[in-house]
């Protein structure tokens, strides 16, 4: 029997394009559910990372699935934009 947690917590293969968005939704709705929100600034290219939309610069790592594909995105915690990089951020502090 698989726990939903253990299979939302991400162990899913890289094969589900075209539900990605869904996916990603749903872990990240688990997450919320779970966790207090966690914000941090990220650092990338010797930069602190700041919203290209707000100019917000705290973040929140979003789920592995869209990692696997795309690189590494992390969502403003104040507007929700998603900035994604193809190195991992280094999360500072
Ligand atoms: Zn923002």
């Amino acid at each position: 029997m698989f726990a939903l947690d253990t299979i939302l917590a991400g162990h899913y293969a890289p094969v589900m394009g075209n539900t990605l968005k869904a996916i990603r939704r749903g872990i990240k709705a688990g997450v919320n559910a779970m966790q207090h929100p966690h914000h941090s600034r990220f650092q990338a290219g010797g930069q602190t990372v700041v919203c290209s939309h707000c100019g917000n610069d705290t973040f929140d790592l979003i789920g592995v699935a869209g990692m696997s594909i795309a690189g590494f995105g992390i969502e403003c915690s104040k507007c929700t934009h998603i900035e994604y990089f193809t190195s991992k951020p280094c999360p500072l502090g």
